[in-house]
């Protein structure tokens, strides 16, 4: 059993060499009298928030630090192989947590680990416009940005996995829509591939405030909030009046020893804005509802989506790692096998 192992806890940027390939000959089996099963991992998630698990124990966020000499934790497509669970059996498939290996013995958990119902559309698709990133956007927009019609939306990391649906529902909405992305390639994908309105490159402004002016001139009313520091200064001024900030990620600190300080925070009584955290988990409730609404959307074309596809376990590291400097175009997936 292939596996990638986190080798010690990491700070700073994390480097493919804070991880190994090994090969475990230890043989799986399902503990007895346990509803568990035995999986065949299909493809992985790269996610940002994996960050979080990789630091000591004190300094991770909401999920679990990952264990040094364990395999790295995180979501992925599988298929059933064996199972003593009572809604699963054999060549069934699911998402859900599972281990960065080729098999894994997972015990079936209520919004960790789901089964797929509608396999008549990619499958790698439940890494992310289907499961954890899908259900992020879906929630934080409609449930956490108040969105209305005609109204102003800005997207951060907007051509990622969450990003780049943010974008397609608030057109949908009939929102006017503007992203960011750290390339040229990107910023012609937002505006020519997702529908944006218009795009930048915010790697190449002097002043993210002006370039928001020139975007907005009439301001912002909403701003889907994924990567935090200098773009949320910016964005603070360029806010409307009664505007709201859903904060989904702050990619921006999360390999920073100290954030950065956020120093417009005074607008946000005159402009009376309001800013709301949220995590995907508390709005699986939703999922089923999700999926009636985003399949038939695929099915008729009415939503791109991309993906970035690393072949096989070995590349896994470089993938992950590549999330933190922009590299990957699309979601970030890690193929193990296709069946
Ligand atoms: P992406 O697919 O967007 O990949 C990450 C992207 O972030 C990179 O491609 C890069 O794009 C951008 N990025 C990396 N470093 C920086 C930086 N220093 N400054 C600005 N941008 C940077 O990831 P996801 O769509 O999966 O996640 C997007 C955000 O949503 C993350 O912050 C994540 O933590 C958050 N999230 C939150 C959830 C929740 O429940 N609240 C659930 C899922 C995700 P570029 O080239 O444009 O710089």
């Amino acid at each position: 059993n292939k596996q990638v192992i986190l080798r010690d806890y990491v700070s700073g940027f994390p480097k493919e060499s804070d991880f190994d390939i090994t090969t475990t000959t230890v043989e799986l089996k399902l503990p007895e009298g346990s509803n568990s099963l035995l999986v065949k991992n299909l493809y992985l998630s790269c996610d940002p928030y994996m960050r979080s698990r990789m630091g000591k124990p004190a300094a991770s966020g909401i999920a679990q630090a990952y264990t040094p000499g364990k395999p790295v934790l995180g979501f992925g497509v599988s298929r059933v192989v064996e199972s003593t669970h009572p809604d699963y059996k054999e060549g069934d498939l699911m998402w859900g947590i599972v281990g960065w290996e080729e098999y894994s013995v997972v015990t079936p958990i209520p919004d960790m680990h789901f089964k797929i119902q509608n396999t008549d559309v990619p499958l790698s698709y439940y890494t992310g416009l289907l499961g954890m990133p899908g259900m992020t956007a879906y929630a934080g927009f409609y449930e956490v940005c108040s969105p209305k019609k005609g109204e102003t939306v800005y997207v951060s990391a907007a051509s990622g996995a969450v990003g780049q649906l943010v974008g397609q529902f608030a057109k949908m909405m009939g929102c006017y829509v503007v992203g960011s992305a750290g390339s040229k390639e990107k910023v012609d994908l937002l505006k020519n591939k997702f529908g944006f309105d218009d795009a930048f490159n915010y790697k190449e402004e002097q002043d993210l405030t002006a370039a928001l002016k020139r975007c907005f001139p009439k301001g912002i009313d909403i701003y889907f909030e994924n990567v935090g520091g200098k773009m949320l200064d910016a964005v603070l001024l360029n806010m409307n009046t009664h505007g709201r900030i859903a904060v989904c990620g702050m990619i921006s600190q999360y390999n920073l020893e100290n954030h950065e300080g956020v120093h417009n925070l005074s607008t946000i009584i005159y402009k009376r804005i309001r800013i709301q955290g949220f995590a995907v988990f508390d709005y699986y409730d939703k999922y089923s509802k999700f999926l009636e609404f985003v399949i038939p959307c695929i099915k008729e074309g009415k939503i791109a989506y991309m993906e970035d596809v690393a072949e096989g376990l070995e590349k896994g590291p470089e993938a992950l790692v590549g999330l933190f400097h922009g590299k990957n175009v699309g979601k970030q997936v890690v193929v193990i096998a296709r069946e």
